[in-house]
């Protein structure tokens, strides 16, 4: 299976994506993927500065407190 590079979709292609915290029921955080177009899921992307600063609602730099 190819890994995802959370650039584009790899379902449809779309280069426009959700970059959102999500917290599981082991209280730990994950950088949840979403296309905007398609709605898929694309998987979890790495807890990059790169990545971090796509998050939705977030300023670059901090990670926010839940
Ligand atoms: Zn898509």
């Amino acid at each position: 299976m190819k890994q995802p590079d959370f650039k584009s979709c790899q379902f449809c292609g779309s280069k426009v994506l959700k970059f959102r915290w999500q917290v599981f029921s082991n209280r730990t955080k994950h950088l949840r993927v979403d296309c905007e177009k398609c709605g898929r899921c694309l998987g979890y992307a790495p807890q990059t500065e790169e990545f971090l600063g796509r998050l939705i609602g977030v300023r670059t730099g901090h990670l926010p407190e839940i």
